[in-house]
Parts: C-alpha cells; sequence; structure tokens
C-alpha cells in the first residue's frame, strides 16, 4: 500500500495528485490506483490528521511527498522531502491540541479505565495495561493512575512518541510506563521482547469521524490475536454507528450540479441556459466521506427520512461478535415524510466501561442522549470537537426519487477496512448497487466539496448571469480565466461572439468540453490545454474584449489566493484590445475581530489535562506554530460559530484593472472594539466587485449584515482565513480598547500577509 501525505491540503481537488501518481508510479506499483486514493480521499479533511500521521511513519520508509502549493502560479508541485524533515509542523498543525481541549472524552476515558481496572480486580485479577497510540501519554497516565500493575505504551508516529517521553518524565510517569515507538502490528511479545506478557486491558483512541477510517480494525484484529490475553477487557468496550437518512436540496449541493436556469421575469423558463452532461448526471458521486460539523448546519435545509438507525455494531474484544473487515447491514424503516432519499447522515458512540454505564455519543444535538427529551437543545448544548465530527454520505442519484410519507424502504450500510457507504432500497428485492460509489464523471475528483457547492449557490450564479447578460453582446471576445469556470458556456449561450477557455488540467479540459458539447456550443467556445499566454494573437478570431473571473482556481485555498486572475490577466495582454472589460474589476480584503466560540482550541495550550501536565506539548505546539510561515489557514466559518466584537472594515482593496504594482503596499488602520466578550481572532476574507456596481460583488464573507456581539452567518461555499491570536484580552465597550492592523501586498509572489495588535485604553 502506497500512503501519501499531504502538507497543507485542505479541501483541495485530487487531480494533480492522481496524475502525479500515475505517471511517477506506474510500473513501479502494482496495487491500482484506486486502492490508495481512497486512503487519500479519506484523509482530505483536517480530523484526519490523526490517520496522516498514523501512517507517517511507513510513508518514511517510502519517502515523503510533500504538496508544495503555490497560490500565484497556480500550481501544486510534489516534491520529495529529505529524510530530515522537520515533522514538528506536523504535530502543530495536527488535530492534538483539540483532542486533549476535548473534556468530555479525557474525561469518559478516564471513568471507563477506572471502572475496568475495578471489574479486574473484583476478580482478583493483575492488570496489565497496553495502550495503543499514546500520543502524548495521556492515556498511559491515567492507568498509572488506577494504580495498575503495568502499562505498555506505543505510538507509531515518532515525534509524537518523543513527545510522549517527555510529557511522561514531567509527570513521574517514565519509571511506570514502557513506551515502545512503534506501530502496534509491529510489537513482539515474549521474553527479551517488546511485550514481556499480554496485557489484559487494552486502552486505545484510534478513532477518526468515520469510526474506522484510523485503520482501527487491523489495529484491534491485530491486538486481539497476538498482544492481548483471551479475557481482556477493552476501554473502549464497543462502538455502535448510527446512520439517518434525509431529504436536502441544499446539502446535495455539495454533491451533484443542477442545470442553471436563467432568471427571466415573469417567463416560466424551463429551458435551462447550463444543462448537465449524461455522464455527470449518472455519476454516483463521490465516495469521499464528507465530515461537517453537522451540528451548524440550518435545520431547513434537512428533512429527515428515518430517525437514527444503528448500522453497525462492534465488539471490539471480539468476543460477542467478531471484528470483519467487510460487513453490510439493512436496517427497515418507514419514511417519516415526503421527500428525495438524498444524503445519510453519520456519527457514532463509544461504550466507555464494561456495562454501558459511560457512553461518548458524537451525535448531532437532535439526535444526541444528553439533550433526549429536550426540544430546545442547541449545538450549543453539547460538547463540541473537531477531531471527531459527523459525516454525510450522498447516495446515487437513480435509486430512490420521491418517496412518499410511511413508505417502507431500506438502508443498505457496508464498510470496507477503512470506509463506510450507503445505499436505499425500495423494497428487499429491488436491485441496487451494493458497490462503493465511485465518481466516473470527473467533476467529483476534479472538484473539492465546496467547489460544487459555489457551482451550484445561486446567490453566485444570479450575480455571474446578471452580469453577463448586461456585458455580452455579439461583438463579445470573451476569455474565461478559471478552473471549469461553466461561465464559459453561459457566456456563449448569452450570445457572445466567442469564448476562449484555457484548461491546462487534463481532466477538466475533458469535462468541460463534455458540457460544451452537451450545450451544443461547439462553434462559440474554444478549450485549449494552452496558456494564454502562449497563444499568438493570430490563433483567436479578435482581440478580447472581456476577461471573466468567477474567481476561482483549484489551487487556491485562501479567499484572496484568486488573486491568480490578476497575474493571469497580465500575462495574456497581448491577445486583449486596450480597453478590454476586466470582471472582476476589485479585490477587497475585510476583517472582523472575533470571539470565536470553540475554534481556539485548536491551538490554544492545554496546560494540564485531568490533573496531568502538559506544558512539553504545548511548547512542541507553539515552537512549532511560530516557524511555521502561514499565520491565517483556511476553515469553513459557518461550520465554527464565531461572535463579531466590532464592526466588520475593509482592510486593503487592489484594482485589478491594471498591472500589479511593482513594489509591496501596506495598509493599517484599526478596529474599535465596540463588542463585549473575549477576543481570540480575526475572521478575515474577500470581495470580488466584478464591475464595480455594489450588487455585483461576489462575497466570501458574511451573508447577512454583520451586528456587533451576534453570531455571524457566513458564505458556506468557501473558506475564510482565520488568524488566531495567542493574548485572549477581555473586551468591554466603555474601554475604549482597539485592534490595530496591518496588512501587506506583495507583488512578486502575490501573498497577503497579515499582523494584528491590541491596544488598550487609546
Ligand atoms: N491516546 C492518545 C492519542 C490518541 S490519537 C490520546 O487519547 O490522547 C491516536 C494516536 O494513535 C496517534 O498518535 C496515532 O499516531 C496513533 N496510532 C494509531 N494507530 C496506531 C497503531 N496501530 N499503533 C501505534 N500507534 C497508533
Ligand atoms: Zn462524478
Amino acid at each position: 500500500m502506497v500512503f501519501m501525505y499531504l502538507q497543507n491540503t485542505i479541501d483541495t481537488n485530487f487531480h494533480d495528485l492522481q496524475h502525479f501518481f500515475i505517471s511517477t508510479l506506474s510500473g513501479k506499483y502494482d496495487g491500482g490506483i484506486e486502492s490508495f486514493l481512497k486512503i487519500i480521499f479519506v484523509k482530505s479533511r483536517k480530523d484526519c490528521r490523526k490517520f496522516k500521521q498514523n501512517h507517517l511513519q511507513q510513508v518514511r520508509n517510502m519517502s515523503v511527498f510533500i504538496q508544495q502549493h503555490n497560490p500565484m502560479t497556480g500550481t501544486i508541485e510534489w516534491g520529495i522531502q529529505p529524510d530530515d524533515y522537520d515533522y514538528k509542523q506536523e504535530v502543530a498543525r495536527s488535530a492534538y491540541a483539540d483532542m486533549l481541549h476535548d473534556k468530555e472524552r479525557n474525561d469518559k476515558y478516564f471513568e471507563g479505565l477506572r471502572r475496568s481496572v475495578a471489574d479486574l480486580r473484583m476478580k482478583g485479577k493483575e492488570v496489565h495495561v497496553l495502550d495503543i497510540g499514546t500520543g502524548t501519554g495521556l492515556l498511559s497516565m491515567m492507568a498509572v493512575a488506577c494504580g495498575v500493575d503495568s502499562v505498555t505504551a506505543c505510538e507509531a508516529f515518532h515525534p509524537v512518541a518523543e513527545c510522549a517521553k517527555k510529557v511522561l518524565t514531567a509527570n513521574g510517569c517514565a519509571e511506570k510506563v514502557h513506551l515502545i515507538p512503534k506501530r502496534s502490528t509491529e510489537i513482539e511479545v515474549g521474553p527479551g521482547k517488546d511485550m514481556e506478557r499480554r496485557a489484559n486491558l487494552l486502552i486505545t483512541e484510534v478513532f477518526d469521524t468515520e469510526l474506522i477510517g484510523e485503520g482501527g480494525i487491523e489495529t484491534y484484529k491485530h491486538a486481539q490475536e497476538n498482544l492481548l490475553t483471551p479475557d481482556a477487557l477493552y476501554v473502549p468496550s464497543e462502538a455502535t454507528i448510527y446512520a439517518q437518512v434525509v431529504s436536502s436540496e441544499k446539502l446535495q449541493y455539495w454533491n451533484r450540479l443542477s442545470p442553471v436556469h436563467r432568471k427571466v421575469q415573469g417567463a416560466n423558463n424551463d429551458d435551462p441556459l447550463i444543462s448537465i452532461p449524461q455522464s455527470v448526471q449518472e455519476c454516483a458521486g463521490a465516495a469521499a466521506v464528507h465530515d461537517i460539523q453537522l451540528s451548524q448546519v440550518p435545520q431547513d435545509w434537512i428533512t429527515k427520512l428515518s430517525h437514527p438507525l444503528k448500522v453497525f455494531w462492534f465488539d471490539w474484544s471480539g468476543r460477542k461478535k467478531k471484528i470483519d473487515y467487510e460487513e453490510t447491514s439493512r436496517v427497515k424503516f418507514s419514511s417519516l415524510a415526503p421527500g428525495s432519499c438524498d444524503a445519510v447522515l453519520m456519527w457514532w458512540d463509544l461504550k466507555m466501561d464494561q456495562k454501558g454505564d459511560v457512553m461518548l455519543s458524537c451525535a448531532p444535538y437532535w439526535a444526541h442522549p444528553d439533550l433526549e427529551g429536550k426540544e430546545d437543545g442547541t449545538s450549543e448544548h453539547i460538547p463540541w470537537r473537531d477531531h471527531w465530527m459527523q459525516a454525510i454520505y450522498y447516495l446515487p442519484p437513480q435509486m430512490v426519487s420521491q418517496v412518499q410519507e410511511g413508505k417502507e424502504l431500506t438502508l443498505f450500510s457496508a464498510h470496507d477496512e477503512y470506509s463506510l457507504w450507503f445505499n436505499v432500497q425500495e423494497n428487499q428485492d429491488s436491485a441496487i448497487s451494493e458497490e462503493r460509489p465511485i465518481c466516473t464523471c470527473g467533476i467529483h475528483i476534479v472538484n473539492s466539496r465546496s467547489r460544487l457547492g459555489q457551482m451550484n449557490d445561486p446567490r453566485r450564479l444570479n450575480t455571474y448571469l446578471r452580469i453577463l447578460e448586461k456585458h455580452i453582446n455579439s461583438d463579445s471576445v470573451c476569455f474565461v480565466l478559471g478552473d471549469g469556470c461553466l461561465m464559459a458556456v453561459a457566456a456563449a449561450k448569452l450570445g457572445a461572439r466567442q469564448v476562449y477557455v484555457s484548461e491546462s488540467n487534463d481532466s477538466t479540459r475533458r469535462i468541460m468540453q463534455e458540457f460544451v458539447i452537451s450545450n451544443a456550443v461547439q462553434d462559440k467556445v474554444t478549450v485549449t490545454h494552452m496558456n494564454y499566454a502562449d497563444i499568438p494573437l493570430e490563433q483567436v478570431i479578435a482581440p478580447g474584449n472581456i476577461t471573466f473571473s468567477e474567481p476561482f482556481f483549484s489551487t487556491s485555498l485562501l479567499p484572496w489566493h484568486s488573486l491568480y486572475c490578476w497575474y493571469l490577466r497580465n500575462s495574456m495582454l497581448h491577445l486583449l484590445a486596450e480597453n478590454a472589460l476586466s470582471m472582476p474589476k476589485k479585490m477587497t480584503v475585510w476583517g472582523v475581530p472575533v470571539q470565536y466560540r470553540d475554534l481556539w482550541k485548536i491551538r490554544a495550550p492545554l496546560h494540564e489535562c485531568n490533573g496531568f501536565k502538559m506544558d512539553i506539548f504545548d511548547s512542541l505546539i507553539e515552537t512549532a506554530s511560530d516557524e511555521a510561515d502561514e499565520k491565517v489557514e483556511p476553515h469553513p466559518l459557518w461550520e465554527y460559530p464565531a461572535r463579531a466584537l466590532a464592526k466588520p472594515q475593509p482592510l486593503m482593496t487592489l484594482d485589478l484593472g491594471g498591472a500589479p504594482p511593482e513594489k509591496a503596499i501596506t495598509v493599517s488602520g484599526s478596529f474599535s472594539l465596540t463588542g463585549t466578550g473575549t477576543l481570540n481572532g480575526m475572521a478575515l476574507w474577500a470581495d470580488w466587485d466584478m464591475t464595480s456596481c455594489p450588487e455585483d460583488i461576489i462575497s466570501t464573507g458574511p451573508v447577512k449584515p454583520v451586528v456587533v456581539n451576534e453570531y455571524i452567518s457566513w458564505d458556506v461555499y468557501t473558506q475564510q482565513g482565520v488568524y488566531l491570536m495567542k493574548e485572549n484580552p477581555l473586551i468591554k465597550p466603555d474601554l475604549s480598547q482597539i485592534l490595530q492592523y496591518y496588512v501587506s501586498f506583495c507583488p512578486n509572489d502575490g501573498t497577503v500577509s497579515f499582523d494584528f495588535k491590541f491596544n488598550k485604553n487609546i
């Protein structure tokens, strides 16, 4: 199996990666491309960082591929990293901090352990603990505190194992915990070997949002057979996976492209402006799990068709039920409402003790056991965590379209070693696909979930279409700047003389061509693999009088990364008429000082966990974060509630009509902090002024006016920039506190950098 380590890959596209592998490894690798792509898909978002670390050692043995992303040249490059690559950064970026801030998780592990130790003592047994994947050593220290006879800990990720050694020493546990810096599956038992004897109590936390995505099945099976006594107790002892079938057009925005309709006033216009090729309509969609903070999804987006259904159950000891690498299940339900079976929502719970008195649930608030019977529960009433979220699985398109309330249906569920998938059956005999869905159209491979959402977003589509209608006429020679921008088709349909689309990426180009053909605009749209800069003027019908960018590039991680369109435009001036219209015309970076309700936990020091000192871990994170180049990281802020502590302000505007400036631009100013709360960060975004008309602004920020002290509603189809402050001052409006900002734009590499300083009583 080839494991791939991705740096800085949040919500990126995988085409380049696939391409890279096919070209680099073809002939050398015999496992089939699917098997490792699956793994990569599984760890495509932040909670899967743990998975990444889990396999880093294997990666290391095979040399490390590091993704280097340059938003301004728009390229993703793959480099092979030297052996002495510094993994500290990865520890810092990892989910460990947020996981260790998860008090409910820590407390329930401790409680499950205490009770299980007591169970063994009651039977008069010695207690020999094995902690698989010890991380910082937390669970091993808990075991020591329970007064067990011996503790063995193992950890596959070496930088963390090093950290565990120091944390154990600082807490006086180094002597009591035998630490093995290995993957559990490499451990040998016997006199003089890694472990002298088998353990009779296993404590481990190797779960991800999909429960099994971190390789738990193999870890448990191996431990049962090789590392534990037949009567061993397990903490946790069991896990249950829940699934809830829902109908939701809005969730489908992240998965399925809908035809684009033009709003024609008064007319009943069923004829789409952009229709979707058959191959795209029929595609089963991406296999990748969509992990999400489900409690943040507006309730009016979803209609529940089933109650939460138990679909899989794992007895980690394997005694009541053997753990299988692959399993399927069928659960009947009758539809709670009319609707289409669009998606399955998934979460799981863990039985932490042996009896089931200590349960840990990852349910969204509406299904959370702690809120049972409470009608007015919200996400605020349940523990927050980012290392485990909930997941959405989109159902294949053709299966069950519209169902009536009360309709008897069957939910089909399947898992393999690392992942889950689902389908819905009308009755037991109706044929359904039991196969894991695989994207056959390419759209789901080339585009991230949020990009698909953007492509369906009525707010964006209406603005683009309005602008194009206003500016496109039969003289228009239009150059589209972007990746997979379907507005090229719209421009042709709206009557442009000629539209040019440059798609250097093979898959994106093929998909674009399919759209061009199925919309019958072949004579109007030229799709080329060449960069505009390399196309001589003679090859185009006439100098371009319009350049259009959404703006979106698959390499843009932060909103302002799409400034690439500015650079692109300036590389192709030879193809443009002198007065060619440039859309977008301007970009403005905006910011608002906020109190993040929970997101601060991903970086905040722990100081201690359950009475154990964690300063060593804190300083590891802190030094690594200080060394990190990026102070601003992308997050989909609609998933992470933040209250405004001041009015938002524009920080810097760049005029995209002319060439980028010669010299760096720096601006500074300040926010008056008029809210009340703890200032722990800034939220940053970009507004793209398409035409200099206020109604033509495409914002990647708030979608409703921001009110100081209230939670902000964000655009759900982009990630915003998050800056977390080290010092978190208390803000009160009568103290006249301000936050100074410094924003620089460096034209050489197109980077925008930020600095913020808090000042009291000015
Ligand atoms: N037990 C710690 C850390 C949990 S994170 C805590 O509860 O705070 C999971 C850790 O397990 C990661 O550090 C990962 O590298 C490690 N891991 C996962 N599977 C493993 C295995 N089979 N053998 C050793 N380490 C493993
Ligand atoms: Zn597809």
